[in-house]
């Protein structure tokens, strides 16, 4: 056995946040990762930046890696020591050859790990609203693949039972998208009632998703778009298919969103985004990097000494998630723990930040809500004057904080726990942008001149900024925000956007070229 090892994890059906917990996990600390065609782009951002992204992808009638060399790269990789996550579309053992990996593996004497995925051909109907059981209507249901070679269909010997599966209540069918008319004979043949209702869902989970019902006898007439993976649903419950005629369209349907956030604050918003139908393009345009003190222990000095001395109680003060998670990988680092803030009061700009608090176990004594600075120092300055501030925030922190609360009388100490970096933007990022957006959102002002900077601009697209500094930006840099929302406030944000676009629900027209 090395001390390197392969994860064979199911990236599920299409939805980045249809991941399991465990397989986020093993990607976001992966240093290899061997991937599906399948599997979306935003899932891949979630690797460390320095692992290798290896594309295994078997496109329909391409085959860029055959099954033994994928088998002999996760090895020579585990190997030499690395870990390897084997990221397969849905789940890895569903039609996915990942008990051969598996086996490889083992063989090889490789650890291997398997992270069961959210498959497809559950999944699948699900996203149309098909459940594959149904009390009363449906107590059975089988999976199975259209691909097993034209000639496997007709062949009674190497084919499928399909006597057996026509007496199945449901039938999930996998790659069948191009096999539709040999799976409908075969179904008919073996005696399934020509009215048996028919669902074809594409995309599943995906903002392009598209569900089209039918029968069994009208099933030849059906056009599965080209290349878009499908599941075909055969039984009574496809006929409980939501196509978007049934009104599934939401207010941003059709709608292409840019979020150029850091990706890891970014998955929150863009999850929202996509509840609402909006086709999210995740393009990092800054990206946050925490700084260790330079000198061990001088950080808990820093927020104590001024208190013991004083006999008044020191605030600590937060305006982000990141200057908590910036102060909280310092304060370890320096060796103290929860307790080091015991003796300090907690305030902080903005709900979000006040729950990054408390997922380190702190409570904040005060939330400025509205999440803005000024709010902050507007409650604050009748409490602070003579009292100790440290103020933990990064190198492009206002100046407004620390000047406002100095002004009030406090003995302000700006702590750097994060810097902000520009981030450029990645190739398939940039190249969804060219191909048309309808709007782009920016979180704080360096997004903003990073953007800028990246020349991503196409014409005429809606620019929604969080904060007045960041609008601000925009203005200066000739961007001319639409939809400025309070600073700290996503929820605003989102539901500004949903105005904007929501008297027409058409597919977008802004800025393509
Ligand atoms: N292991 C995967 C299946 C791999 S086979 C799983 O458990 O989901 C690939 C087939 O899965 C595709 O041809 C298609 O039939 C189905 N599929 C995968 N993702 C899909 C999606 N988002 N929507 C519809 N079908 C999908």
């Amino acid at each position: 056995m090395t001390a390197g090892s392969v994860s064979l994890v199911g990236a599920g059906p299409g939805d980045p946040g249809l991941i399991t917990r465990r397989g986020l996990e093993l990607l976001r600390a992966a240093q290899v990762v061997v991937h599906d065609r399948l599997v979306g782009r935003e899932l891949l951002l979630e690797a460390p930046p320095e692992a290798r992204l290896v594309d295994a992808g078997k496109a329909p009638g391409r085959v860029p890696l055959d099954q033994v060399t994928i088998n002999d790269l996760l090895i020579a990789e585990a190997r030499s020591g690395h870990r390897v996550v084997r990221l397969k579309g849905g789940d890895p053992f569903v039609f996915g050859r990942g008990f051969e990996e598996l086996l490889a593996c083992r063989e090889a004497g490789v650890r291997c790990e398997v992270v069961p995925g959210v498959s497809s051909a559950i999944a699948g109907p699900a996203a149309a609203g098909i459940p594959v059981t149904l009390r009363g209507v449906a107590r059975s249901f089988a999976v199975m693949t259209a691909q097993t070679g034209a000639s496997a269909l007709a062949d009674a010997q190497g084919g499928p039972n399909w006597p057996a599966l026509a007496r199945t209540d449901t039938l999930v069918i996998l790659m069948g998208g191009t096999q539709l008319k040999g799976v409908r004979g075969a179904l008919l043949d073996a005696g399934r009632s020509p009215q048996t209702p028919v669902a074809i869902v594409e995309s599943a989970t995906l903002p392009r998703q598209r569900v089209t019902r039918a029968t069994l006898a009208t099933l030849g007439r059906v056009e599965p778009g080209a290349g878009a993976p499908a599941v075909l649903v055969v039984g009574e419950v496809a006929r409980f298919a939501r196509t978007h005629e049934d009104g599934e369209s939401r207010a941003l349907t059709g709608r292409r969103v840019v979020v150029t956030r850091p990706l890891r604050s970014a998955s929150a918003v863009a999850g929202q985004l996509r509840r609402r139908g909006a086709e999210v393009i995740v393009c990092p345009l800054i990206r946050i990097e925490y700084r260790k003190p330079r000198k061990p222990h001088h950080l808990e000095r820093e927020i104590f000494s001024a208190a013991v001395q004083s006999g008044q109680e020191p605030w600590i003060v937060f305006t982000s998630r990141h200057g908590v998670v910036g102060f909280w990988a310092a304060l370890r680092a320096a060796g103290g723990d929860a307790r080091s803030c015991a003796g300090a009061r907690l305030a902080v700009v903005g709900p979000r930040t006040g729950e990054a608090l408390g997922e380190i176990g702190l409570t904040p004594d005060l939330v400025a809500d509205p999440g803005r600075a000024e709010a902050l120092i507007e409650i604050l300055a009748p409490q602070v004057a003579g009292a100790e501030v440290l103020f933990p925030c990064g190198t492009l922190a206002r100046r407004e904080v620390a000047a406002g609360l100095r002004a009030a009388g406090a003995k302000v100490r700006e702590l750097v726990v994060y810097n902000t970096l520009p981030e450029r933007p990645d190739a398939a990022a940039a190249a969804e942008i060219q191909r048309g957006v309808d709007a782009v959102l920016f979180h704080s002002p360096s997004a903003v001149r990073a953007w800028v900077a990246a020349r991503l601009a196409p014409v005429r697209v809606l620019v929604a900024c969080l904060g007045e500094e960041t609008a601000d930006v925009a203005r200066r840099s000739g961007l001319e925000p639409e939809i400025v929302a309070e600073e700290h406030s996503d929820d605003g944000l989102i539901a500004a956007l949903e105005a904007h676009f929501a008297p027409s629900t058409a597919r977008s027209q802004a800025s393509r070229t």
